[in-house]
This record gives structure tokens, C-alpha cells and sequence, in this order.
């Protein structure tokens, strides 16, 4: 048993579970608590990248990740009324190049996959939230809203970009959230034009983009469209799925169809864009992980990677230092910086093609390309970037302790 061992993880989306499975690993005992019922369904295919995939692979979890890949073969680029303008296979916009190292699956069917893994190790408490945080020199009271009280070692905010947790045991003033004035919109479809792992996108303008996708088992349909006055309330739906209509109803193509599907989805998912930035990820016995701590944003298309390194790093430090949470929060922060960095400056530089490059998108709407070779190659140059010297950029605890060794 671990000095320290009784740790509260808020928050079951990715970096929790990931958290919960590494602390449990080593030695601690983790309690979850999920504000959902149950677990949330809703939102895209997502990226496992890098050195998120080694984190999978340490766990047990690749092969399980590989027999759901959303297998997507190809895209196509087309018009307000339906005419393809181009057409890549073998590469989508979403998933980069098929067959790569990195995992495309739907981001319901990972988080299924790491609670799975965790059910048997890990308590969760589900449809549940802290109300109050407080803490002392030698443990954390937490009070939930059952109106439940509990006493914790450690409390780990794993609990998403809006993080309860960041505003209940932080001051103000020690986060900035970084708006990039976009959004995206993503709802369930049925697969009406009978696609088979295939996506297709629709640029309306330079500014709004629609896209048809259909992974294997799952098809969505999502919206993405720069609204820089945007301060939205993820909680009130009616009037997220009003201003949707409102942007893309006169669009051509399938638009309208796929409005009136995704406005119907229960799970629908809106996100604003945003950053978060903070100059230290913990205060006392209380740390933050994942989006709560660093949002990249969608626009990074690396915040699953992120989560999931980050969750594996914090992990790994807390063992390291025998459960001694200042030194291991300390050296969790300086090893994920750089790394942090990185993902959060990529998205502001427009790293997701599909997300962000508003000048690619009128020149796709603008031209006919017939050199599909070519147009693969500038697209996946465009979407792959500085993805791969970035996603590999960090080395994990075990990993220094390993060198020195061998020195
Ligand atoms: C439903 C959903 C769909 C998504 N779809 C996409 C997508 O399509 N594309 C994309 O790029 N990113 C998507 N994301 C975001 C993406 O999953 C994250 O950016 C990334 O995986 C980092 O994961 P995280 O665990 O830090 O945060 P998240 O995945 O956001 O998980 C946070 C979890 O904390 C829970 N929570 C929030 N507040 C509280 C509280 N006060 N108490 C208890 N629990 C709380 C939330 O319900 C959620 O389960 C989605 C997130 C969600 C929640």
C-alpha cells in the first residue's frame, strides 16, 4: 500500500480512467466520481497518438483499441450539390493516413474500453459531483452533492475544460482560458447515404464546414464554424442546437438532412474552442490532469493524447516518489510542460486541418483538382504537420530511471 493512497479522481472521460488503472497498478486506491448517470456516448472519432499508443500498449489495451478502429478508407471533398470535388483514398482528413500506428476509434468506444479495464480495480461513483473541496495539511474533505462527506489523501481534477474542481480548489486568476473563436457540433446520424468507412466534407464558404462521417459500427455527422463571440452554456442545449440551425439551415449538399438529425440526438456535443493555461497543475494535495489542466482544444488533435499521457505521467511520478505528492506533482508538471506547450501551440497555429485553415478550404471550394496524388500529399503534409515530433515528445518517469541506471 502506497503513503497517500486514498485518491479522488473526478471526472470519468479519459484521463480519469486512464489515471484510476496506473494508480491502482501501483498501489493506490482510487475512487472515481462521474457527474453522468452512466457513461456518455456522445462525440467524434478521436486520435490515440504517439505516445499515447505506447500508454495503451502498457496497459493491455492494443489490441482491444485496434478491433475499433473506425477503418476509414477515404474522402471526398464535395459541392453544395453533392458533386465530388476531390477524392482521396487511403487518407481522410480525420484519421490521416490508413494504416498508420495511431488508432482512430469513437471516443465512446475508448472510454468503454478503459472503464472495462478499471471496473474490477476501481470504485465509481456515478451521477455524483464534489460540491466543496477543502483541505488541510493531511488530507482533502469533500463533500459531495448526495450531500455525502468524505476524507481523501489526494484529489485529482480530471473533470474536463469547465473543471469544477480547478474553480473549487484553485484562485481565481491562477488559470486563463484561451478562446480560439471556433466551434464544433457533433450529433449521431443515421447512415443514409450508405457510406461504408467513409467520411465527406462539405466547405460552405471558408468559414463553415460540414462532414458526413461513417466509421465502422458508428456514423456522425459534425459542424465547425468560427464564431468569435461565442460564450456559450455547454448546459443548455435548445439553444446550442437554435444557433446551429441558425449558421449552417441555407447550406447545400445533405445540410439540412443532417441538421435535423444531429439537433435530435440526445448525446449532441457542442463544443467552444478553448485553451486552458495555468502557470502550475497543483495546489497542496489537490492536481489537475488532462483537458481541466491543458485543454489543447479539439483543434490540437491532440487532446486525447494529452489525457492519456498525462494520466500515465502523474501516475508514474506519484509511485516514484512513494506517494510523496509535492515532489511528484512538481516533477509531473516540469516533465509535462514542454509537451503541454507544444500540443497548445499547434492548435493555435491551425494544427486540425479539418478544424482550422480557413485559406485550404476556399481554395478547395474555389478549384476542381484531378491531381488527387498531389492533393493527398499537400493534405496530409497540412494535417500531419509537427503532429508526430510532438506526440512522441516526452519521455515517461520509467524511462529516466531506466537511463540512469544504465549510466
Ligand atoms: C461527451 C464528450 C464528447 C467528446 N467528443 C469529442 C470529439 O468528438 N472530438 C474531440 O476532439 N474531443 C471530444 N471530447 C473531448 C475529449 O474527449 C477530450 O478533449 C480529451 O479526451 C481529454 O479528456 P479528459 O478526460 O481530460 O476530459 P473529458 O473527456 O472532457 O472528460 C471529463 C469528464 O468529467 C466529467 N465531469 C465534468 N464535470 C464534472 C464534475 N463536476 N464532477 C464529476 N464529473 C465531471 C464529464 O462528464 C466527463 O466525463 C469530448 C468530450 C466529451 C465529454
Amino acid at each position: 500500500m502506497q503513503r497517500n493512497s486514498r485518491v479522488l479522481i473526478v471526472g470519468a472521460g479519459v484521463a480519469g480512467p486512464t489515471l484510476a488503472f496506473w494508480l491502482a497498478h501501483h498501489g493506490f486506491r482510487p475512487t472515481v466520481v462521474e457527474r453522468s448517470r452512466e457513461l456518455r456516448a456522445g462525440g467524434q472519432a478521436i486520435d490515440v497518438h504517439g505516445r499515447a499508443v505506447d500508454v495503451l500498449e502498457k496497459m493491455g489495451l492494443l489490441e482491444a483499441a485496434n478491433a475499433r478502429r473506425t477503418g476509414i478508407r477515404g474522402m471526398d471533398f464535395v459541392d453544395g450539390r453533392g458533386r465530388v470535388l476531390a477524392r482521396t483514398e487511403g487518407f481522410s482528413l480525420t484519421g490521416g493516413v490508413a494504416g498508420s500506428r495511431d488508432i482512430e476509434l469513437m471516443r465512446a468506444d475508448l472510454a468503454t474500453l478503459l472503464l472495462d479495464a478499471t471496473r474490477e480495480s476501481v470504485e465509481y461513483i456515478y451521477g455524483d459531483r464534489p460540491t466543496a473541496i477543502e483541505q488541510t495539511d493531511t488530507e482533502v474533505t469533500v463533500t459531495f452533492g448526495s450531500g455525502e462527506v468524505r476524507e481523501f489523501d489526494l484529489v485529482v481534477g480530471a473533470d474536463g475544460a469547465r473543471s469544477a474542481t480547478r474553480s473549487m480548489a484553485f484562485p481565481p486568476g491562477s488559470w486563463r482560458l484561451h478562446r480560439l473563436g471556433r466551434y464544433i457540433a457533433i450529433g449521431k446520424i443515421t447512415n443514409f447515404l450508405d457510406y461504408d468507412r467513409w467520411e465527406t466534407f462539405h466547405a460552405a464558404g471558408q468559414d463553415r464546414r460540414v462532414c458526413y462521417f461513417a466509421g465502422a459500427g458508428s456514423t456522425r455527422a459534425m459542424f465547425t464554424r468560427t464564431d468569435p463571440t461565442l460564450d456559450v452554456d455547454e448546459h443548455d442545449g435548445q439553444s446550442l442546437r437554435a444557433r446551429l440551425r441558425t449558421h449552417f439551415q441555407h447550406d447545400g449538399w445533405e445540410t439540412r438532412r443532417l441538421l435535423d438529425e444531429v439537433t435530435a440526438d440526445d448525446d449532441f456535443y457542442f463544443d467552444d474552442l478553448r485553451q486552458v493555461h495555468m502557470d502550475s497543475w497543483h495546489r497542496g494535495r489537490v492536481v489537475l490532469v488532462g483537458d481541466a489542466g491543458y485543454c489543447a482544444s479539439p483543434a490540437s488533435g491532440l487532446g486525447t493524447t494529452l489525457a492519456m499521457v498525462g494520466a500515465y505521467v502523474l501516475a508514474g511520478e506519484l509511485a516514484a516518489a512513494e506517494g510523496d505528492a509535492g515532489p511528484a506533482f512538481t516533477r509531473y508538471g516540469d516533465r509535462m510542460r514542454p509537451f503541454v506547450e507544444d500540443c497548445q501551440e499547434r492548435a493555435r497555429q491551425g494544427g486540425n486541418l479539418y478544424i482550422s485553415r480557413p485559406r485550404f478550404w476556399l481554395q478547395m471550394q474555389q478549384i476542381r483538382l484531378s491531381n488527387v496524388p498531389l492533393l493527398r500529399g499537400v493534405m496530409s503534409r497540412l494535417a500531419a504537420g509537427s503532429k508526430e515530433r510532438i506526440g512522441t515528445g516526452i519521455t515517461f518517469p520509467e524511462e529516466d530511471l531506466r537511463t540512469a541506471d544504465a549510466a
